[in-house]
C-alpha cells in the first residue's frame, strides 16, 4: 500500500458515509416522517465518524510500525519494502539506483561525555540535515543506533558521490553543539541485484571509510574504490 494511503486514511475511510448519501438520494421520497430521516442521518454520521476514527487508528499504527520515534525517519522494516519497490522500478526504467549508509564517527564518546539525551539531540539534528538534502523520491531511514541508510533513485555514481560529499561537509560544518563527523559508504546499481547484496557492498564501503573517519567511500561489486 502506498504511503499516501496511510497519511490520508482518516479522509479515505470517512468516505464510507458516501453510499448512505446515495441511498438517501434514491429513497428520500419514501421517507415519510422525521424519525426515519433522523435514523438515516444518525447512520450517516456514525459511518463518517467511525471512518475517521478507524482511519486515524490505521495512520497511527502505520507510523508506529514504520517510523523511528526519535528522529521521525522511516525504520529498517520500511527500508526493505522500499528497496524491493525501487529495484522493480529500476527494471522498468533502466535508470541507476544509488544507496548510502551513514555512520556517525565516535558517537559513543558524545554519549559518554555529554550523556545519552545530548546524543539523542545529535541524532535528531543529523536526521534534520539529511531530510533537507533528500529529494522527494529519496528514502531516508534510521538503520539502527547511530546509522542511517538512504535510497536514491535515478542517481548514478557521480550523483551519489556529490550527494555524499555534500552531506559529509554539511555535517562537519553544521551548527551542532558538538563536533560531529560522519562516514558514508555508497554504491550504485545499474541492473537488478539482491537487496542484501547491495547493502553488504555499501556496508563494506562504510567499513573502509571508517579507517579514515569523516570520509566517503564508493563500493563497487567485488571491489571498492575511494
Ligand atoms: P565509530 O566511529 O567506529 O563508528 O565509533 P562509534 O562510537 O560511533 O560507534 P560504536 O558502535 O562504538 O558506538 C555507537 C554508540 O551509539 C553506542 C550506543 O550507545 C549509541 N547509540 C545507539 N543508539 C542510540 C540512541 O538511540 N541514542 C543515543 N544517545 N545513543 C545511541
Ligand atoms: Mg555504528
Ligand atoms: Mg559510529
Amino acid at each position: 500500500m502506498k504511503d499516501w494511503f496511510y497519511r490520508l486514511a482518516p479522509v479515505i475511510l470517512s468516505v464510507t458515509g458516501f453510499p448512505i448519501i446515495i441511498c438517501l438520494f434514491f429513497i428520500h421520497d419514501i421517507l415519510y416522517d422525521r424519525w426515519q430521516w433522523m435514523f438515516w442521518l444518525i447512520l450517516l454520521l456514525f459511518n463518517v465518524c467511525s471512518g475517521v476514527l478507524m482511519g486515524t487508528l490505521v495512520k497511527k499504527l502505520y507510523h508506529g510500525v514504520s517510523k523511528d520515534p526519535l528522529t521521525g525517519l522511516y525504520n529498517r522494516r520500511c527500508f526493505y519494502d522500499r528497496i524491493d519497490y525501487e529495484i522493480e522500478k529500476m527494471k522498468r526504467t533502466k535508470l541507476p539506483l544509488s544507496f548510502a549508509l551513514i555512520d556517525i564517527d565516535n558517537f559513543k564518546t558524545i554519549n559518554d561525555t555529554y550523556g545519552h539525551l545530548e546524543g539523542d539531540k545529535v541524532l535528531v539534528e543529523l536526521a534534520r540535515i539529511f531530510k533537507t538534502q533528500a529529494r522527494s523520491g529519496d528514502t531516508i531511514v534510521r538503520w539502527g543506533g547511530e546509522e542511517f541508510a538512504m535510497i536514491l533513485p535515478e542517481t548514478d555514481k557521480s550523483g551519489v558521490l556529490a550527494f555524499a560529499e555534500r552531506i559529509r561537509k554539511l555535517v562537519e560544518f553544521s551548527n551542532c553543539k558538538y563536533k560531529i563527523t560522519v562516514c558514508i559508504g555508497i554504491t550504485t546499481v545499474y541492473q537488478e541485484h539482491d537487496a542484501e547484496k547491495i547493502m553488504s557492498v555499501a556496508d563494506r564501503a562504510l567499513y573502509k571509510a571508517k579507517e579514515k573517519k569523516n570520509a566517503v567511500v564508493y563500493g563497487v561489486f567485488n571491489n571498492i574504490t575511494t
